[in-house]
């Protein structure tokens, strides 16, 4: 019988409850907020932010630890009311809601969430999530990085 450690079955249990998918299209693998909580780096990203580590938390739109920014977004509000899997399959994609959160939200200058689900809405999610993946990767040890990152922090690649 194989033995796993508490503390591995604690780590996989943690890898298991991220989910980088998202409503609106934006990819929450390349979020500080997600990354900060994967990578254990929460506390004092969530002090500089002046925000509580349990508000600045997230493991990903989909998933039951929402940070306080995107709990109470609309456009998650609204999909998850429709039972949809995302924006991309709704009838009244792209509304006017979606269309401003492409041009207010602040992570929109390094993200285009229409780009996005019109990408994931010809290819399909799994194709969307590889693709999101690759492009949010360390060109030379492919950790995973962020929407502002300019360095990688895992080999200290300058991008
Ligand atoms: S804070 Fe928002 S964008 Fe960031 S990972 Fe969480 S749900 Fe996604
Ligand atoms: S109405 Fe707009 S925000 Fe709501 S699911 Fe459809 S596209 Fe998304
Ligand atoms: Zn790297």
């Amino acid at each position: 019988m194989t033995v796993i450690s508490i503390t591995r079955q604690k780590q996989l249990e943690n890898v298991a409850k991220f989910n980088p998918d998202s409503f609106c299209g934006l990819y929450c693998g390349a979020c500080v907020r997600y990354l900060s909580t994967k990578n254990e780096r929460i506390n004092s990203l969530a002090i500089d932010s002046g925000l509580s580590p349990e508000a600045f938390q997230c493991t990903g739109c989909k998933t039951n630890q929402v940070s306080r920014r995107c709990k109470s977004c609309t456009i998650r509000e609204c999909a998850i009311e429709r039972g949809l899997d995302s924006c991309a399959n709704c009838v009244e994609y792209p509304c006017t809601n979606l269309r401003l959160l492409h041009h207010n939200n602040s992570y929109c200058s390094q993200f285009d969430i229409i780009e996005s689900l019109n990408y994931r809405k010809q290819n399909g999610i799994k194709s969307w999530l590889m693709h999101q993946r690759l492009h949010w990767s360390c060109p030379i040890c492919f950790a995973e990085i962020g929407f502002k990152d300019k360095m990688c922090l895992k080999c200290g690649t300058v991008f």
